[in-house]
């Protein structure tokens, strides 16, 4: 060897020592680092972690070499991994996530995402910092912004906001809402004789006693001072705000010793009720506080409602328990059914048992009234018993004289449903009035299910295998109990009055129940709406494939001796069906509040074959839409009450199959690029229309139209 060739190698040799011992540095360095580093290959997977890394996350480095990055956070699939690493050159990417330690834990990272270039192929590095103590603080941050701090209950951001949605849910379900707002009397003079110090424990315990009555989902929280408001959510009756508001103030009149001295505190309660009393969060705030103020000058500082009236009434009401305990023993209730009609046939098919309280005084008691009352006291078992035993007899007696068969539903309470030994007593009565199981339906409600989801499933197996159906009521009012469904072997959804209500003018509500039918169809269910008290609501249901349907439309719930009539054939019901739907034309809706413009479309689509309906506001043209199959709609879009960009918004999530032509004589761009937007518009026409664009341009969307299903 030469001896410049032994210097290469002498140098080569310190090349090599230098690079391993630069290597060595570095993996120090990187060891050190408090964040976790991971280098991620070309396939997604850890090529390299540093110590922090493996110690954060709670892996040994061989546990976690090769293995897929997703692992730890499988947001990050390879595919994932590739887009990301494809938007690195625009410099690096930082994004917030969750690893997924060795011990089962999470742990929030903030990820700088970069590209490395090893020699071995282009690699991601991750540098991950652990940003949990910052996720820490902003909790407390997020808490300290919406709680008091001396009690720990909500503040007045946090209320208000739980009012508002408490306020919106009722609305929905037809419920109330009750607000109480609690003063504590006479604590200016604690203050004084105590101070500061004793009246914040003072507080601090009769927050705690207070949270003690309420249910959970209800929310106590402190204003200023010594002003407690209770927001009582899903209230089922008024005079339950005014038992509450009692037992809150027994909770706070209890004797206590703060600072050595011997308290016995008081309060005044007044009550504000959604939606009597307000249907806002203020009005209700503002109008318990004045009931409040009334509360203090009461004699025995009774809590007092707002409106006067609501305080003899509530106190009446407490008598209305013994009366119903005598109505039972006495013949004061009685049935009365409400035929359910199959949509295909016109068929009678079913008939649901109401219950009547027929009081000598009182008169006609609504079960609204008086069932949520029967389910506190305990009443509603031995009531339930007896509907269920008079409706099968009933339903048997109807059998025994020929009548076209039907089937009986009866409504079941929650209380009823709880009883370990409903089957048991289901058989009975069957066995009773000889009723075949398979000719009676329970009705229960998507709550009941809920609150004990593996024992309900069991009782309906069992009342199943005894081949009695079940249905469930008030269908998509709340609890998210899609997940569950599939595991409650039910025969039937029936679809809430409140979305019946406005299905044809509000896309919400029929969007609600167009997906309740589709489920229910997916899980070979059947669906009926209760509560139809229309044609367009009628017609809107039947070309949406919903089974059955029952309401004022067709029915009132009847005496027995009425249904019978009708199941003889010997009366009609209001509202027969004409048998199934015939084929309607193509038909083209004209709105416009000018009938200067519907008349001349009228004329103008005189020959063509189609047909033309007219009409002069948005509301008309949705009751329209809802009474016929229409292809084509043709609106203005100025008009008074429902403008046209809005009326074509709900027709566009109501029908979407027709096609939606606007037309305008303003020309302002920005409302015309809204509705465009909004409301999903196939054409645009400027007025003055000529007859020949008119009739061009429907034709051209007749011609694309979808034939009807079926
Ligand atoms: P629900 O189960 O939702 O019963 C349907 C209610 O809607 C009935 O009110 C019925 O008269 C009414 N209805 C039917 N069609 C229409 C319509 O087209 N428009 C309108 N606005 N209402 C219609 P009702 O008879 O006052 O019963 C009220 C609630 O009382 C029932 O609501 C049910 O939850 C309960 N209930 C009635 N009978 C019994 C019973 O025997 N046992 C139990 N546990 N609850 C019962
Ligand atoms: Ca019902």
């Amino acid at each position: 060897m030469t001896d410049s060739g032994q210097r290469n190698t002498a140098h080569e040799a310190h090349d090599d020592r230098r690079a391993a011992l630069h290597e060595q540095r570095l993996r120090q360095i990187v060891d050190q680092a408090t964040d976790a580093f991971i280098v991620i290959d070309a396939a997604g997977c850890i090529a390299d972690v540093n110590a922090h890394g493996c110690q954060s996350l709670g892996y040994e480095r061989e546990q976690l070499l090769g293995q897929p990055y997703a692992r730890l956070d499988p947001l990050q699939t390879p595919a994932r991994l590739a887009e990301l690493a494809a938007e690195l050159a625009a410099g690096p990417q930082t994004f917030e996530t969750r690893h997924h330690c060795g011990d089962g834990s999470e742990l929030p990272v903030e990820v700088r995402l970069g590209a490395l270039d090893t020699g071995d192929g282009p690699c991601l590095l991750a540098i991950c910092r652990d940003i949990s103590e910052r996720r820490a603080l902003e909790a407390q941050l997020r808490f300290q912004s919406t709680h008091d701090s001396l009690t720990g209950l909500p503040n007045r951001n946090l209320l208000e906001d739980r009012l508002n949605r408490a306020v919106a849910h009722a609305r929905r379900r037809s419920r109330l809402v009750g607000v109480l707002c609690l003063d504590l009397i006479r604590f200016k003079q604690l203050v004084d004789t105590l101070g500061h110090t004793a009246t914040d424990e003072l507080l601090r315990q009769i927050a705690r006693r207070l949270i003690g009555i309420v249910r959970p989902g209800d929310t106590v929280s402190r204003q200023a001072g010594d002003t407690f408001i209770i927001v009582l959510d899903e209230l089922v009756a008024e005079e339950r705000a005014s038992q509450i508001a009692g037992r809150l103030r027994e909770a706070v009149a209890t004797p206590l010793t703060v600072a050595g001295q011997e308290i016995y505190p008081d309060a005044s309660i007044g009550i504000a009720v959604f939606p009597r009393d307000g249907s806002d969060c203020d009005t209700l705030l503002r109008h318990a506080a004045a009931a409040m103020q009334r509360a203090r000058r009461h004699p025995r500082n009774e809590p007092q409602f707002y409106a006067a009236a609501m305080n003899t009434w509530a106190t009446e009401r407490l008598g209305l328990e013994g009366k119903l305990r005598r109505a039972l023993d006495g013949r004061e209730l009685m049935l009365h059914y409400q035929p359910q009609i199959e949509l295909s046939t016109g068929r009678i098919v079913g008939a649901e048992a109401l219950l009547r309280w027929k009081h000598p005084e009182l008169g006609m008691v609504s079960p609204a009234e008086f069932i949520p009352l029967a389910e506190e006291t305990g009443l509603i078992l031995p009531i339930g018993d007896w509907v269920l035993h008079t409706a099968c007899a009933q339903a048997q007696a109807w059998r025994a004289a020929g009548l076209p068969e039907l089937r009986m539903c009866v409504n079941l309470s929650a209380l009823q449903f709880a009883q370990p030994d409903l089957a048991t007593r289901v058989a009975a009565v069957l066995a009773e009035t000889g009723l075949p199981a398979t000719a009676l339906e329970l009705v229960i409600t998507e709550s009941v299910l809920m609150r004990d989801v593996e024992a309900a499933a069991a009782m309906i197996g069992t009342l199943n295998d005894m081949g009695v159906q079940l249905a469930l009521d008030d269908f998509g009012t709340g609890y998210s109990s899609l997940a569950y469904l599939k595991r409650f072997r039910i025969h039937r959804l029936k679809i809430d009055r409140s979305f019946v209500r406005d299905i044809t003018t509000d896309p919400d509500d029929a969007a609600i129940t167009l997906a309740v039918i589709a489920l229910a169809h997916s899980l070979r269910k059947s669906v009926i709406a209760e509560g139809v008290e229309t044609e367009e609501q009628r017609h809107f249901l039947s070309e949406r494939g919903c089974d059955e349907v029952q309401g004022f439309y067709f029915s009132r719930p009847l005496p027995a001796a009425d249904l019978t009539e009708l199941l003889a054939g010997r009366r009609a019901l209001a509202n027969g069906l004409a048998g199934a739907e015939t084929e309607e034309p193509p038909t083209v809706l004209l709105v416009d509040d000018d009938p200067v413009f519907t008349s001349f479309g009228c004329s103008v689509l005189r020959n063509e074959a189609c047909r033309v309906l007219c009409a002069n506001s948005g509301r008309e043209a949705l009751d329209l839409l809802a009474r016929n199959r229409v292809d084509v709609i043709v609106s203005d879009l100025v008009m008074p009450e429902m403008d046209g960009a809005d009326f074509l918004r709900r027709t566009r999530a109501l029908y979407p199959q027709a096609c939606r032509i606007m037309l305008s004589g303003s020309t302002s761009l920005q409302s015309l690029i809204d509705s465009i937007n909004e409301g999903g518009i196939h054409k645009f026409l400027e007025k003055p229309v000529t007859p020949e664009r008119l009739r061009t341009t429907v034709r051209e969307a007749l011609a694309r139209r979808t034939p009807p299903a079926g």
